[in-house]
């Protein structure tokens, strides 16, 4: 690509859900197309970037993850500063880490911008066979709360770019 090209706009998402469902490695598979089985905590990295075209401007995505610090709730408001966009990310072989997605995303709107775009993400869709959450009750879930959803794996790639692309198309056309 064009290195010297302009960025038009930088639009900061963020990563939020419980621990071990996959966000450092949703944010892998999307900023470096990697992934890594033995995943550890990342320290100190605050974001990565990746840079794309929508409707003919240079968008430079700013993906924020926790650096582990959602294991002990303690995801500070500068966290959560000037995010026009949120990922929701559980385990759909984790029942609990969905039942807990209500309250980040209450924790999620306590900090956030009102307009902010947030997408629902069913993490680990090829573990099909140890499912614990019905696609039927994320999308209920997702339709009452006003949030776009998708089932991804990180593992195998599916969905990924698309649910990157979902968010980001949607945030640019609000803006
Ligand atoms: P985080 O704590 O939410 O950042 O979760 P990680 O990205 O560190 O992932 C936790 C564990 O789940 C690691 O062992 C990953 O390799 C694994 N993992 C992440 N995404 C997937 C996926 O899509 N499928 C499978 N099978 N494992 C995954
Ligand atoms: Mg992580």
């Amino acid at each position: 690509g064009d290195y010297s090209q302009k960025i038009d706009y930088v639009f900061k998402v963020v990563l939020i859900g419980d621990s071990a469902v996959g966000k450092t490695q949703l944010l892998a598979r999307f900023a470096r197309n990697e992934f890594s089985i033995d995943s550890k905590a990342t320290i100190g990295v605050e974001f990565q970037t990746k840079t794309l075209i929508i409707d003919q401007k240079t968008v430079k995505a700013q993906i924020w993850d926790t650096a582990g610090q959602e294991r002990y709730r303690a995801v500070t408001s500068a966290y959560y500063r000037g995010a026009v966009g949120a990922m929701l990310v559980y385990d759909m072989t984790k029942r609990q880490s969905f039942d807990h997605m209500a309250r980040w995303l209450e924790e999620l709107r306590g900090h956030a911008d009102k307009n902010i775009v947030i997408m629902l993400i069913g993490n680990k869709c090829d573990l099909g066979s140890l499912r614990a959450v019905p696609t039927e009750d994320a999308q209920e879930f997702a339709q009452r709360e006003n949030l776009f959803f998708m089932e991804t794996s990180a593992l195998e790639s599916t969905n990924v770019e698309t649910a990157f692309l979902t968010i980001l198309t949607e945030i640019y056309r609000l803006i």
